[in-house]
């Protein structure tokens, strides 16, 4: 197969790419606040025609690539948005590479490689900008690891930043394992989870653990609720739309012969539709008071929101797909059978308007896939060869978007 004009292009900008990541890669900052990795996005963005917008309650950047062909007459001029995620994780780094975080925070998911593949989109967009008939938002995120970065971009304007409503929005994410090094997967709709928090505490009579008779033991039916509520999950969803419920931290108690006033937990919960989120809401208080109520105590339930789940749009899908096969090949496209049940604050941009998202596969090439350590181990090891990939297939997902027009 002939190299594809976008992915040759791509090439070209390997090894500035791949300096960028490094150098990325050495000063990871977590959270919202991302002052050297914004400063870094501005200097390379710099030379490039933007119009320019920074983050008011984060350290986002935001660029308006406008196309320079004219709008066909009587259409609406499309807007397609790109996007790449910056921050880091509080992971200490134990990867031997020259360019190894030391500050105690760690590209563990690899969002250094996204923000060199966004900045590589965004120079081969800027190459190609004479036959743009539309404009590309170019999405610089901080805190997709939490609180939700992109909740707070969307808030601040995202979507109208470039005059119009955003038609389209693509982002894509690298795997140091289980994706095969530099092929692409994904599916069209559910493609992963929504999270939310979900917190528990039963209030009972606290006192000596000789004389129970005396107290109510909030213990037994804090455990009873966690058993509940997992037959509940079984019981209450059809399984062909999954909901997940683990119960990560267990608390109540001091001392083997005192018993406690109070007893709490807290679970993650993960679900694809709205429907079912609205379920598991109603039907975990019901169980909780129920089981709390049957031995004479009462508890509180709080749900904290976390991201929604992401949902492929399988137009914008069906072109992230025919765009992989295009430009690298057939063989290098791998539709997943099933979802997963991680989660990714790019939700919030997909709830708003249609997107697509694919997985890259970003283990080293002579690493085993299936052994090579996860996304946010502190071994985990992506390869910057999949950076021009990356960047060719934003770059070509903005293209292709553009000349569909506005429906
Ligand atoms: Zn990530």
């Amino acid at each position: 197969m002939s190299l594809h004009p976008t992915v040759a292009a791509a090439n070209a900008l390997a090894d500035d790419l791949s300096a960028l990541r490094r150098d990325l890669h050495e000063a990871p900052e977590i959270g919202l606040h991302l002052p050297g990795t914004q400063q870094r996005v501005l200097n390379e963005l710099a030379d490039i025609d933007l119009e320019i917008t920074l983050g008011k309650g984060l350290s986002s950047v935001v660029g308006v690539l406008r196309g320079g062909a004219p709008t066909p007459v009587g259409q609406e001029r499309p807007v397609v948005l790109l996007r790449g995620d910056m921050d880091g994780l509080p992971v200490d780094e134990e990867v031997d590479a020259p360019y190894a975080s030391t500050n105690g925070a760690m590209h563990a998911c690899g969002h250094d490689l996204h923000v060199a593949a966004l900045v590589g989109a965004t120079r081969l967009l800027d190459q190609r900008r004479e036959e743009l008939a539309g404009d590309v938002v170019l999405m610089f995120q901080p805190a997709e690891e939490g609180p939700g970065g992109a909740e707070v971009m969307v808030a601040e304007g995202l979507l109208d930043v470039a005059g119009r409503r955003v038609d389209a929005a693509y982002a894509m994410h690298v795997f140091s394992s289980e994706v095969p090094h530099r092929h692409w997967s994904s599916r069209p709709k559910e493609l992963m989870a929504g999270a939310d928090t979900v917190k528990i505490t039963v209030h009972g009579e606290g006192g000596h653990g000789s004389t129970p008779f005396r107290c109510l033991d909030p213990v037994p039916v804090l455990c009873e609720i966690v058993l509940a509520l997992q037959t509940m999950v079984t019981r209450r969803f059809d399984v062909f739309d999954p909901v997940l419920l683990t119960v990560g931290l267990i608390r109540g108690g001091s001392k083997d012969n005192i018993i406690s006033d109070e007893a709490d937990l807290a679970a993650t919960l993960r679900t694809f539709s709205a429907h079912n989120l609205e379920v598991a809401m109603r039907e975990i208080v019901r169980v909780v008071d129920g089981v709390s109520a049957a031995h004479g105590m009462t508890a509180t339930v709080g749900f904290s929101e976390g991201y929604p789940a992401t949902i492929n749009d399988p137009d914008e899908y069906a072109l992230g797909e025919q765009v992989v096969k295009d430009l690298f090949g057939p063989d290098r496209m791998e539709v997943r059978e099933f979802p997963e049940m991680g989660s990714e604050d790019m939700s919030f941009v997909m709830n708003e308007v249609p997107g697509a998202y694919f997985f890259l596969g970003a283990c080293p090439p002579e690493a085993d896939p299936d052994t090579a350590a996860d996304n946010h181990s502190a071994r985990a090891v992506f390869d910057d060869m999949v950076l021009p990939d990356a960047a060719a297939w934003l770059a070509e997902m903005a293209i292709r978007r553009i000349r569909l027009g506005v429906s």
